[in-house]
């Protein structure tokens, strides 16, 4: 089974610096590194690491070829990105002092100008047993996730970065909700407990996570594994391709959450987000 996933592809500059530049100042910059980011270019890549057939809808500018080959290389099936002339690629500029202190410029550019059209077209073929992934960093997601769903596909949608009004605005639409803890307490103080969904999976870093089946009415835990982590930038969007992957082979919710669990432990023993993702022989070789 396919997981499409409707997700903003990033590209993060870093530059670090001595100091932050202060208001009509220039600063020359002691070095330069590039990676790729964006929440949806990471759930394609931890998804696709772990095993699963994985369509990534989305939008770049013209450039960036190189962004393609890593999401490529990684399994990401990119043929479907659109590529927009009048948009930049997604990008952050992320400036870091020798304090680790930093100032980050968001441009959410292509991610934001998705045409419908395609989209729609993309989405032509999914079906019962195909997953739409989405989070918060695009177009278009009311419009994808209730065609999904009447295609008979479950809908999971990371509420990242939060916006009430978007939750509100998608959420009939949706299957599974994925927040981390902060994302769960502002959802739920604003619809109560008893969510217009099937599922809501909570992470809550070091503590692990929970699946609240609200079907059945009952809550799976998952305690985190056991591990120094030294970067965790990420481990959200690991945490939910791995699940999402599991679900897409047709594993059990305990089966899902213990194997995204171990995912998330391994890449938070690495820097990086996207490139930090584990594929399945690292995440079996973890849980011997
Ligand atoms: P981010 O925004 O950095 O992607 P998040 O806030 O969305 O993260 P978290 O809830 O912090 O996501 O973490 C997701 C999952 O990653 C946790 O449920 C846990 O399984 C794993 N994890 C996170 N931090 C640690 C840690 N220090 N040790 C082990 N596992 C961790």
């Amino acid at each position: 089974m396919t997981i499409y996933n409707l997700g903003s592809i990033n590209i993060d500059h870093v530059y670090r610096l001595a100091n932050l530049p202060r208001s009509g100042e220039t600063i020359h910059s002691l070095d330069l590194s590039h990676g790729l980011g964006g929440k949806g270019a990471n759930q394609s890549v931890a998804a696709a690491r772990a095993g699963a057939q994985v369509i990534h809808l989305g939008a770049m500018g013209t450039g960036d070829g190189w962004v393609l080959d890593r999401l490529g290389n990684a399994g990401v099936e990119t043929d479907r990105i659109a590529r927009l002339a009048d948009h930049a690629t997604g990008h952050a500029i992320i400036l870091v002092d020798r304090s680790a202190e930093n100032s980050i410029i968001l441009h959410g550019g292509a991610n934001r100008a998705l045409p419908e059209d395609s989209v729609r077209r993309d989405l032509s073929a999914i079906g019962p047993g195909d997953i739409l992934l989405m989070q918060n960093e695009t177009n278009l997601q009311v419009e994808a996730a209730s065609q999904a769903r009447a295609a008979g596909a479950t809908v999971i949608y990371s509420a990242a970065p939060f916006e009430l009004a978007a939750l509100r605005e998608v959420l009939p639409h949706v299957s599974i909700l994925a927040v981390n803890e902060g994302e769960a307490a502002e959802t739920f103080a604003a619809f109560g407990e008893h969510l217009p969904v099937e599922g809501v999976l909570i992470t809550r870093g070091a503590a692990g996570a929970e699946f609240r089946d609200l079907i059945n009415a009952k809550t799976h835990h998952q305690s985190a594994y056991r591990v120094s982590a030294i970067d965790t930038t990420g481990a959200g969007d690991c945490f939910a391709g791995w699940f999402a992957a599991g679900l897409s082979r047709g594993e059990d919710i305990p089966t899902a959450l213990r194997h995204a669990a171990a995912a998330a432990a391994v890449q938070v023993t690495r820097p990086g987000a996207g490139d930090a993702m584990p594929d399945r022989a690292d995440v079996l070789a973890f849980l011997e």
